[in-house]
């Protein structure tokens, strides 16, 4: 997806929680990432939290004032919001301090549709929350998905057991109407998947000691914010940190650390109650033609090691 060194231009919708905030730092301090805007949906907090967390760690980065923050849907597109519950509030559950950036007066579909306007072919989309503002997206611009050099999506589970219910991951499980137009809606997309995330991009607790160990106040930031979500997984039977957005964010300005993908056809079940978001996967092209790029294998500990040293060189000096 990069184009030799080149910069990547990025715009990142997010349902602000930890691992969207270590995803955002990705685009916020990533030498090869161009981050043009943040998309807040509402997901996994509550949405003005998700806000304010989105608006703490583009400060945290030494970024305030230069990475606009716009507001999306607060609600799914036909369902009631159902919150996660792995987060806490998000942010550590502690405060940080005020960061002098608010957020934009341009809604989040109406920013994503005039900046892809702008720079056609040029942008790409990371989508690490449920999709309504993506989905809202295409229905003000038809065209949209011809126009975004491509579309990164972190959902779904490869035929397996998601992660809030036995059938669905939570971002397709929580706007499955949305996945469901936006995988319809014609663009060149690639999914990661819950599952390729639980396999390969777990931090153990060695891991997390050699992050903690880091002398910048950015890693510092990481362990606060990531020390909840593991404790959630321990809870539930997860060893370690999962780190699903930030992996799909690193994927996008570092190649590199794909070591196998594939191509098959992705379709998100709608109306079924019992397995509402469920993700099918289909490899038999016979059936059903290939509409998505699906990473199959990433470089676990190369990707460990780029996360490493963006926190090693912490935030952006102030100038
Ligand atoms: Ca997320």
């Amino acid at each position: 997806m990069t184009k030799g060194d080149g910069m990547v231009r990025m715009i990142i919708d997010t349902d602000t929680a930890a691992d969207d905030s270590f995803a955002l730092l990705v685009g916020l301090l990533h030498p090869r990432a161009q981050l043009e805007a943040i998309t807040i949906v509402s997901g996994n907090v509550d949405f003005d939290q998700q806000v304010r967390n989105a608006l703490i760690t583009v400060d945290q980065a030494g970024r305030g004032g230069e990475v606009p923050v716009h507001l999306g849907a607060r609600v799914p597109m036909a369902r009631p919001w159902y919150a996660a519950k792995a987060h806490g509030d998000g942010k550590g559950n502690r405060e940080w301090p005020e960061p002098a950036q608010g957020p934009s007066d341009e809604g989040a579909s109406e920013a994503i549709v005039r900046l892809v306007n702008e720079s056609p072919g040029e942008i790409d989309l990371l989508a690490i929350g449920p999709l309504t503002n993506i989905a809202t997206a295409v229905l003000l611009d038809r065209d949209l998905p011809a126009k975004v050099r491509h579309l990164w999506i972190m959902g779904g589970c490869d035929n397996s057991v998601g992660n809030v219910t036995a059938a669905a991951e939570y971002n397709f499980y929580v706007d499955p109407e949305a996945a469901d137009i936006v995988l319809r809606a014609g663009f060149d997309v690639t999914v990661v998947t819950w599952t390729l995330t639980l396999a390969q991009a777990t931090w153990t607790q060695d891991q997390l000691d050699v992050l903690e160990a880091i002398p910048t106040p950015l890693a510092a930031f990481f362990t606060a914010l990531d020390t909840p979500n593991k404790e959630y997984n321990a809870r539930v039977g997860i060893e370690g940190s999962t780190h699903p957005d930030s992996l799909t964010a690193m994927l996008m300005v570092e190649p590199d650390l794909i070591r196998a993908d594939s191509r098959c056809f992705v379709a998100v079940e709608t109306r079924s109650e019992l397995t509402r978001g469920y993700s099918l996967f289909d490899r038999q092209e016979r059936r059903n033609a290939p509409n998505t790029r699906v990473i199959d294998e990433v470089d676990a500990q190369g990707f460990f090691d780029r996360y490493r040293e963006l926190l090693e060189a912490g935030a952006r000096p102030r100038e």
